[in-house]
């Protein structure tokens, strides 16, 4: 049985894709069988990220029900296994987020960790992501803006009766006033498990389609990256 993350935040742009990337790659490369799934079903990058942009079958075929979710599973680096979502306005309107609980039971028996990138927002399909999970990870930035936001998140996970694993505070550093990690965590009231600083390198190794930690491993959110996997599976 897959233990599942869900790596949520109330807005876009927080780093959800890189975060549910780095720690799935870096996951696979400690010898976990690892899959992550890109359930933003309306604005699909994952696949893209990982170099899988012409996949015949995605989790939007799946979830129309024309397809079986094992044919959407595909191999990405290190052994992870990646569910990537399709890239068409059309694929995204057939596809019915309700489907997802079933779809996800194949996985769930195949896998040790799901890591599955939700949407931004407050809509059904960023919902059901969040009831799906074992724990749920806010991405927020160290800004009062996103806090707001994960706090939405944050509330709406407890009335699917789901728990917050924990918060991964990103590109820390990049505005120079950042609010404090104490600060953080009262806010959210929950556990600050990694601080990801800002990092040219992550832009970089996008452009390339290679995940951080595979394309720049000593760079500091690489190695961010890698402490939280190691947290989260408790292997120090
Ligand atoms: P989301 O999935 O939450 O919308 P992404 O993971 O796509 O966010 O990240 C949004 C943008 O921020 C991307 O261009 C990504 O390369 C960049 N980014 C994410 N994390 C970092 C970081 N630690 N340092 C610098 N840029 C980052
Ligand atoms: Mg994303």
């Amino acid at each position: 049985m897959a233990k599942v993350y869900t790596i949520a935040s109330g807005k876009g742009g927080t780093g959800k894709t890189t975060t549910t990337i780095n720690l799935g790659t870096s996951l696979a490369q400690m010898g976990h069988r690892t899959t992550v799934l890109d359930a933003d079903l309306g604005m699909a990058n994952l696949g893209l990220l990982l170099g899988l942009e012409e996949e015949p079958v995605t989790l939007h075929e799946v979830l129309s029900g024309d397809q079986r979710i094992k044919n959407a599973v595909y191999e990405g680096p290190e052994g992870l296994q990646v569910v990537p979502a399709g890239l068409t306005l059309e694929g995204f309107q057939k596809a019915d987020p309700e489907k997802l609980q079933d779809a996800l039971s194949y996985i769930i028996d195949n896998t040790e960790y799901l890591l599955i990138d939700a949407p931004a927002g407050l809509s059904k399909d960023s919902v059901i992501p969040l009831a799906v999970a074992d724990e749920v990870l806010l991405v927020v930035n160290p800004e009062l803006s996103s806090m707001a936001d994960g706090l939405k998140t944050r509330v709406m996970t407890d009335k699917v009766g789901s728990d917050v694993g924990g918060i991964v505070l990103t590109r820390a550093g990049s505005a120079g006033d950042d609010l404090d990690v104490s600060r953080v965590e009262d806010l959210l009231e929950a556990e600050v498990l990694v601080s990801v600083p800002e990092d040219a390198e992550v832009r970089r190794s996008a452009s390339y389609k290679k995940p951080v930690v595979l394309h720049s491993p000593n760079s500091p959110a690489s190695q961010a990256y890698k402490k939280l996997a190691h947290k989260l599976t408790d292997e120090e």
